[in-house]
């Protein structure tokens, strides 16, 4: 009885007989049996609706290092009002660079399947870095969108 079940069995397509799924002729009808198929092997992989995701994500964290070269190579001082704003530049600056790690992270995470929380927390802040034109936070929350839709998918 142990040992019936620690051998696959399965029925013969032609005559119905009870043959080990590892054969490939049936034992009692001599029939060509193709073997078991495989467990696809993209049901471990990333589907495309998260691959977009991302790709979304990966899209807003180079947005939010464009813009933080953008911050910590701008010039400071500003003539009209006599004032330094070097300081808040590089700050922000560095924030834009934490962000887009965050960016980068989502993105990972998401090809990853990995937890949904760590990739909303992660493609939250993500969305803090702007980018352009607010291009950034836009892709962040596409791919945020993506990912709750398709959180069946993750771990
Ligand atoms: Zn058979």
């Amino acid at each position: 009885m142990s040992e019936e079940r620690q051998v696959s069995r399965r029925a013969c397509w032609n005559c119905g007989a009870s043959v080990d799924e590892h054969v490939r002729l049936c034992t009692a009808c001599g029939t060509g049996i193709s073997p078991m198929p495989e467990e696809p092997p993209s049901s471990r992989r990333a589907s495309e609706w998260l691959l977009c995701a991302s790709i979304l994500f990966v899209g807003a964290g180079l947005l939010c290092l464009f813009s933080a070269t953008r911050l910590l190579t701008a010039e400071g001082y500003v003539e009209e009002y006599g004032i330094d704003i070097s300081g808040i530049l590089r700050f922000c600056g560095a924030l834009a660079i934490i962000f887009a790690c965050c960016a980068f992270f989502a993105a990972s995470m998401t090809y990853r399947r990995s937890s949904l929380s760590l990739i909303l927390l992660a493609g939250i802040l993500s969305m803090l870095g702007v980018g352009p034109m607010f291009l950034g936070s836009f892709m962040s929350l596409i791919g945020i969108v993506l990912v709750v839709i398709k959180r069946k998918e993750l771990d």
